[in-house]
């Protein structure tokens, strides 16, 4: 059996979390044997066979459309994201800046020098 299937996709930007809609196509491809040609001592999970005369697409669908599916799917591909320090999309306000936060590395030096001041 080889087919086609479109599916609509609904999720949400990795970076900006932005919802996204999308549609994929995705092309299948399976082999299905009969029931009573299927030898059942040999345990193989990997043959499809055919209930009677139909055959179960869903999970040859579910697969073909999940290996499609983008491991991090993004609104576009050069989404900017969210801002690390105020959690803006930078989409929205891509120049929005802000005062160079102290490295909290130095803040004990700040305080000392706050004291040294205090002292004179
Ligand atoms: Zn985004
Ligand atoms: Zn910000």
């Amino acid at each position: 059996m080889t087919g086609e299937a479109s599916a609509e996709l609904a999720g949400e930007c990795a970076r900006c979390l932005d919802e996204i809609t999308d549609e994929i196509v995705v092309d299948f491809q399976e082999l299905f044997v009969y029931e009573d040609h299927h030898d059942p001592s040999e345990e193989d999970d990997e043959v499809s066979t055919l209930e009677g005369d139909l055959v179960d697409l869903e999970p040859l669908l579910r697969d073909a459309v999940v290996l499609a599916l983008p491991f991090q799917p993004l609104c576009e591909d050069d989404c900017p994201g969210l801002c690390p320090e105020c959690g803006v999309r930078l989409k929205d306000d891509p120049d929005h800046t802000h005062e160079a936060a102290i490295d909290p590395r130095w803040a004990g030096l700040t305080a000392l020098q706050q004291d040294q001041q205090d002292q004179d």
